[in-house]
C-alpha cells in the first residue's frame, strides 16, 4: 500500500476549484463522465491502430449509478483504464494533463478526434460534492494489475490492490451531506440531460437500489412460448443520450422531420420552428451546429432563445452571448465547436479574437440563408416574414455588416397586403421637395396601427397611393436608420399630411382665404387658441375633415413617450393640423354661413369625427361627441 500527499499545493488549488472555476456544482458530473469519454476514445484510437486488442464483443459504455441509501454516485467506464504509473502521473500529480501527454504521443499515428478537457482539474471537481472518492481501474494493458485510489478531501491518498476485474475505471463518490441531492435519481437524470445529451459514448443509467428494470412485455410470445423477436428487444436498456446527434450529421443527409424533432427533444417545444440553418465548417475552425428561428406568438421584448453551446458534444454554457451575435440570441439552437475551451470564463472570451470569428461566422450565415431564401424560395420568405422581420431589422441595426448583406432582401407588406422591397415601392412614389431641403425626395407613407389609421388607409387606397404597413417597434429606429442610409427617400407615417396625390388643383390665393378664415371660426368655436386650420381642395367631396400630424413633431413625440415623458399638455395639440376640404359641402357652408344657426354645431362634429378617425378620444371629448350626435339625430326628426 502506498499512501503520500497530492503534489502541488493542493491547499490553494482546492478551494478555487470549489468556488471559482466551476460556479455550479453540478459540473462535476460533466467532468466524470467526459473522462469516461476520453478513456474510451483513447482506447478505441489504440485499437485503431493496432496497439490494443478488443474483446469481439466489445460495446463501450459508460455507467452512472446512483445508490441513495448509501448516499454515493459511481461513474463507470469500459475505457482504457490506468496502471498504477498511470495514477501516480495522471491522478497525484494533478497538475499533468493526461490528455495532452496522450496526444502529444499519438498525434501523428490516429486521427484527429478531439479530448476533453484541457484543464486537467476535471476529476478533482468530483471533491466539490464529495468528502471520499475512490477510483477502480484496470488499465487495457494485457497483465496489468488493477488499482484502488482512495482519497479524503482530496488532501491525501492511499494506493492498493484493486480486485476490479473488467477493464476499465470507476470512480465513486461519497456525498458530503449538503450535495445528497445527486444521488437522486431525477436529479441525476436531469444533470446528465445537460451536460450529456450529445456525448459520443452511450451512457445508462442505474439505481443500486432498484432492481434492475425488465420493462413488462405484453404478450407479444410465438407459438412455442418463447418471446419473439420484437420483445426481445424491449428489454434492452436505452442509453440516455444521443451519440451522434443531428448536427453533428451531414446537413444533405438530414431530413425536414428529423430537425424538426431535434427541436422537439432539446428545446421541449412543441410549436414548429419557422426554418432553420444547419451550419457546417472545417476551416478556419471547426464549427456545427443548428439555429431555429421559432414561431413566436408574444410580443418581440418578451421571449428569449436558447443557444447552447458544445465542446466536441459536451455541454460548456447556455446563451454566452460573446460567440451569438446579440440579435441572434432570440434564436433556438445548438453551437459545437470543439476549439472553444470547455472551461470559459466569461471575461475571457470577451476578449477572444476567435470568439468574434465565430460569432462573425454565425452572424454572416444567417444572411447567406435569408438572401438565399429570398431568392429561390419567396413564397416561405414572405410566409415567415412577419415573425423574422423583427430579428432582421434588430440584426440591421445591430450589425452593420448584417445589414449591409441584408439590405436588398427586406421586405415590406403594402396596403394591398403583397410584399415589396424599398426599391419596389419608390418606382411608384412622388417626389417632393420639403421647406429648407435643396433636392427633392421620395415619399415613403407609413402604417404603424392599421386599425387606428384605417381611414387614412381608404383615402389611399381611393386615391391609388400605396404604403408600407410597419408596425412593430422596431419599426422607428429601423426608419431613422433607412433614412440615414439613403438620402433620396423620407417616410412620413400615412397621418402626416395631405399626399400631393388627393390635392385638386385649385386657386392658392381661394385657399389661403379660406384657411384664414376658416381657423378663426374653428379656433372660436372650439375654444381653441392655437389650432392650426388648413383648407385643401381634395378630390373627394366626401371627405370633409382630417386630422394630420407632422412626422417631425410626432416623432419627438413618440422619442419622449418612450423616455416616459407622457405628459404633454398643450403640446400634444399644436402639432396636429385639422385639414378641411374646400370641396365638401359642409365645409363650404360653414365658410359662407360663419354666423349660421347650426354652423357652431357643424364645426364641432368635423373637428370630432376627423380627430376619431386619427386617435381615440378622451372620456370628456366622447361624452361630448356621443351628447351632439344625439342632438343631431333629434334634429332629423
Ligand atoms: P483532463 O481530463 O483535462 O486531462 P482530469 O483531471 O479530468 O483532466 O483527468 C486527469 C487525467 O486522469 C486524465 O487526463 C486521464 O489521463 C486520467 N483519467 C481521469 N479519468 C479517467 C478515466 N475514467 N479513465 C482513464 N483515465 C482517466
Ligand atoms: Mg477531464
Amino acid at each position: 500500500m502506498k499512501q503520500g500527499s497530492l503534489s502541488i499545493n493542493s491547499e490553494n488549488i482546492f478551494p478555487i476549484i470549489k468556488k471559482w472555476l466551476y460556479s455550479d456544482h453540478d459540473i462535476f458530473t460533466r467532468e466524470l463522465v467526459s473522462n469516461g469519454c476520453d478513456a474510451i476514445t483513447k482506447l478505441k484510437k489504440l485499437s485503431l491502430i493496432g496497439e490494443a486488442e478488443l474483446p469481439d464483443d466489445n460495446e463501450w459504455k459508460i455507467t452512472v449509478r446512483i445508490n441513495p441509501e448509501e448516499k454515493t454516485l459511481t461513474f463507470i467506464d469500459n475505457g482504457i483504464g490506468m496502471t498504477e504509473e498511470e495514477v501516480e502521473e495522471y491522478i497525484n500529480q494533478i497538475a499533468f494533463s493526461g490528455a495532452t501527454d496522450f496526444l502529444a504521443k499519438y498525434k501523428d499515428k490516429a486521427s484527429e478526434d478531439q479530448i476533453i478537457g484541457h484543464f486537467g482539474l476535471g476529476f478533482y471537481s468530483a471533491f466539490m460534492v464529495a468528502h471520499k472518492v475512490t477510483i477502480d481501474t484496470l488499465s487495457y494493458k494485457p497483465g496489468a494489475q488493477a488499482v484502488h485510489w482512495e482519497s479524503e478531501e482530496g488532501m491525501e491518498f492511499s494506493m492498493d490492490a484493486s480486485d476490479r476485474t473488467e477493464r476499465g475505471t470507476e470512480i465513486t463518490l461519497y456525498l458530503n451531506e449538503d450535495s445528497y441531492e445527486f444521488s437522486n435519481e431525477y436529479r441525476m437524470k436531469e444533470i446528465l440531460e445537460k451536460y450529456c445529451s450529445f456525448m459520443p459514448v452511450p451512457i445508462f443509467f442505474e439505481d443500486e437500489t432498484k432492481p434492475v428494470e425488465s420493462p413488462v412485455v405484453d404478450a407479444k410470445v410465438s407459438e412455442d412460448g418463447t418471446a419473439t423477436e420484437e420483445a426481445k428487444e424491449e428489454k434492452k436498456p436505452e442509453p440516455l443520450n444521443e451519440i451522434f446527434p443531428l448536427f453533428m450529421h451531414t446537413p444533405s443527409e438530414c431530413t425536414e422531420e428529423e430537425y424538426k424533432e431535434f427541436y422537439r427533444k432539446v428545446f421541449h417545444d412543441y410549436k414548429e420552428p419557422l426554418f432553420w440553418i444547419h451550419l457546417n465548417m472545417d476551416y478556419p475552425f471547426n464549427l456545427k451546429g443548428i439555429l431555429y428561428f421559432p414561431k413566436i406568438n408574444t410580443e418581440y421584448d418578451s421571449i428569449e432563445g436558447t443557444i447552447k453551446l458544445y465542446n466536441s458534444q459536451v455541454f460548456i454554457a447556455d446563451n454566452i452571448k460573446e460567440v451569438i451575435p446579440e440579435f441572434l440570441m432570440l434564436l433556438k439552437g445548438v453551437i459545437d465547436c470543439p476549439d472553444i475551451p470547455l472551461n470559459v470564463s466569461r471575461s475571457a472570451l470577451q476578449n477572444d479574437g476567435f470568439v468574434k470569428k465565430i460569432s462573425d461566422y454565425i452572424s454572416k450565415k444567417v444572411a447567406d440563408k435569408l438572401s438565399g431564401m429570398y431568392k429561390t424560395e419567396r413564397e416561405s420568405y414572405e410566409r415567415c416574414w412577419d415573425d423574422i422581420c423583427p430579428f432582421i431589422k434588430f440584426g440591421c441595426l445591430k450589425d452593420t455588416k448584417f445589414c449591409e448583406k441584408m439590405k436588398d432582401f427586406i421586405i415590406y407588406k403594402n396596403l394591398d397586403g403583397k410584399y415589396v422591397t424599398l426599391p419596389e415601392y419608390l418606382e411608384n412614389a412622388s417626389e417632393a421637395k420639403a421647406d429648407g431641403e435643396e433636392k427633392a425626395k421620395k415619399t415613403v407613407y407609413y402604417v404603424t396601427d392599421e386599425r387606428q389609421q384605417s381611414q387614412y388607409i381608404n383615402m389611399f387606397k381611393e386615391a391609388g397611393t400605396d404604403a408600407l404597413i410597419m408596425t412593430h417597434n422596431i419599426d422607428q429606429p429601423f426608419i431613422t436608420q433607412l433614412e440615414q442610409d439613403n438620402d433620396t427617400c423620407r417616410f412620413l407615417r400615412i397621418d402626416a399630411d395631405v399626399a400631393e396625390a388627393f390635392r385638386e388643383e385649385g386657386s392658392e390665393e381661394e385657399l389661403a382665404k379660406e384657411t384664414e378664415a376658416l381657423t378663426a371660426l374653428f379656433r372660436r368655436v372650439l375654444c381653441k387658441e392655437k389650432l392650426t386650420v388648413k383648407v385643401e381642395k381634395l378630390k373627394n367631396a366626401a371627405i370633409a375633415s382630417v386630422i394630420t400630424l407632422s412626422e417631425e413633431n410626432r416623432r419627438m413625440q413618440d422619442m419622449m413617450k418612450m423616455y416616459g415623458m407622457s405628459n404633454f399638455g398643450d403640446m400634444d395639440m399644436t402639432n396636429e393640423t385639422l385639414v378641411l376640404n374646400a370641396g365638401n359641402s359642409l365645409v363650404q357652408y360653414v365658410f359662407e354661413n360663419p354666423s349660421g344657426a347650426n354652423t357652431d354645431i357643424i364645426c364641432e362634429q368635423l373637428y370630432d369625427l376627423a380627430m376619431l378617425a386619427h386617435k381615440p378620444l378622451d372620456a370628456e371629448a366622447m361624452t361630448k361627441f356621443m351628447e351632439r350626435s344625439n342632438r343631431i339625430l333629434g334634429m332629423l326628426i
